[in-house]
């Protein structure tokens, strides 16, 4: 199982990654990138649109210090408040998207549970095929 993490830009697709098993990573320069092609458009780039979501294995649903550290970095990168979310699937069929998840933002330097923002079936497919599909394992980053 990796975990693989997504961003998007309220409903723009803007990059998945793969992550090892105990550790994700986002694309930062897509982002950025997108952030200054906004701007050149002259338009705003709102960071509470930006959505990053991160797949923990099955039960562990609850963030972790890499998290923490993770989300007061995006902060400092885009802006605030970003959202973070963290899901964990029920189990690593690949046909079956049942699955938890839980959305935060970083207050006061501790992590706020927002509501859950919900994330489009084609979105929680592609998570899933990267984290359990080991076809995928080392060849994209
Ligand atoms: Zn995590």
């Amino acid at each position: 199982m990796k975990e693989s993490g997504l961003v998007l830009y309220e409903d723009t697709f803007l990059s998945v990654s793969l992550g090892t098993s105990c550790n994700v990573e986002f694309d930062f320069f897509k982002i950025w990138q997108f952030k200054k092609d906004l701007e050149k458009l002259k338009e705003e780039f709102d960071p509470s649109l930006l959505r990053f979501y991160h797949v923990h294995p099955s039960g562990f649903l609850h963030y972790s210090e890499t998290d923490l550290n993770c989300i007061s970095g995006l902060n400092k990168a885009f802006g605030y408040p970003v959202h973070f979310s963290i899901l964990t699937f029920e189990n690593g069929d690949l046909d079956y998207l049942g699955c938890n998840y839980v959305s935060y933002q970083y207050i006061n330097k501790k992590m706020k549970e927002i509501g859950t923002i919900t994330l489009d079936k084609k979105y929680l497919s592609l998570l899933k095929i990267l984290s359990y599909e080991d076809i995928f394992y080392g060849d994209l980053k």
